[in-house]
C-alpha cells in the first residue's frame, strides 16, 4: 500500500533551517482552500512505510573517517510530517516513522488539523515532537481541533519548554468575517491563556523566538490549484480589510 510522498529538502515547512517532508496521502476533509488536493487521495503516494524509513535514514551522512573525520551529519535539521491529514494515516506507522527520524537526530515537526484527538494523543504520547503546526479552520468541527490544542498546551506547560506551537487559520473573506474571527480568538484565549491575549500575526510571525502563537493567513492569488476554484474578489483580503484584521491582532 503506497501511502506517502517525500520531499528531501524544503525551506518553507520548518520554524528554523531546512527540512525533509513526509506527506501522508489521504484526508477525509474538503477545505475549499486546499492547495494540495492530490494529497487528499488515500493510498496515492509513491512510497510505502519501509521506503520512507529508508529515505529518512539516507539523510544521515556518514563520512569516510580517513578523509573527513568521524563526525556524522544530517543534510537537513528537521523531519516534518505533513499531509493530506497525518491523523488519517495509521498511528502505529507514523510513530515508527517519527521515531526513526528522532533516532537519526532530526528535530520533528507535525502538521495537522487536530480532528482526531484520540489518534493525536496516541502519537504525541509515543514520540518527542518539537514543532506543531495546527490548522484551526473555523470551518467545521472546531471542537476536536480545540481539544487537541488544549491537550498540546497542557504538555507545553508541563514538560516541554522547547516546543513550538504554531496555530494557523487560512482566511477567506466570505467566511472569516470580523465576528467569526473574534469568536475563534475568544475560544483560543479561553483554553490557552485563561482569557488573556494570545500573540497573533497576519501572515508570518515577526519573530522566531515565540513558542506559541496564532497566524491569520489570507488566501493568496498564488494558490491556483485549490480544491474549490476560489474567487479572489470575494475571498481574498484587500488593503481595506487590514484595519479589521489589525483589530483582531490587538
Ligand atoms: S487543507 Fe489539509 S485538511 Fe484541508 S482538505 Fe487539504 S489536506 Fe485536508
Amino acid at each position: 500500500m503506497k501511502s506517502y510522498n517525500w520531499n528531501p529538502f524544503s525551506l518553507v515547512d520548518s520554524p528554523t533551517g531546512s527540512a525533509a517532508v513526509v506527506y501522508t496521502c489521504g484526508c477525509h476533509l474538503s477545505c475549499p482552500y486546499c492547495f494540495n488536493p492530490e494529497l487528499r487521495q488515500f493510498n496515492s503516494g509513491n512510497f510505502d512505510k519501509k521506503q520512507i524509513i529508508k529515505k529518512i535514514k539516507s539523510l544521515q551522512i556518514v563520512p569516510d573517517p580517513i578523509v573527513n573525520g568521524s563526525e556524522i551529519f544530517n543534510t537537513v535539521e528537521w523531519l516534518i510530517i505533513s499531509g493530506g491529514e497525518p491523523l488519517d494515516a495509521p498511528s502505529n506507522e507514523l510513530v515508527e516513522i517519527i521515531n526513526v527520524g528522532a533516532e537519526t537526530d532530526l528535530r520533528i515537526g507535525f502538521f495537522t488539523s487536530g480532528y482526531n484527538i484520540h489518534q493525536f494523543k496516541q502519537i504525541i504520547d509515543q514520540t518527542d515532537i518539537e514543532y506543531f503546526h495546527i490548522d484551526y479552520k473555523g470551518l467545521e468541527n472546531d471542537k476536536e481541533t480545540l481539544e487537541s490544542i488544549e491537550y498540546l498546551y497542557e504538555r507545553f506547560c508541563s514538560r516541554y519548554n522547547h516546543m513550538y506551537i504554531h496555530i494557523n487559520t487560512t482566511i477567506m473573506r466570505s467566511f472569516h468575517t470580523e465576528e467569526k474571527l473574534f469568536e475563534m480568538k475568544k475560544k483560543l484565549m479561553k483554553i490557552l491563556y485563561k482569557n488573556k491575549n494570545i500573540p497573533i500575526f497576519i501572515n508570518k510571525p515577526d519573530t522566531s523566538d515565540r513558542l506559541l502563537f496564532w497566524t491569520l493567513t489570507p488566501i493568496s492569488i498564488n494558490h491556483q490549484n485549490t480544491l474549490t476554484k476560489l474567487n479572489y474578489i470575494k475571498d481574498g483580503f484587500l488593503e481595506e480589510d487590514l484595519d479589521f484584521l489589525k483589530a483582531i491582532v490587538k
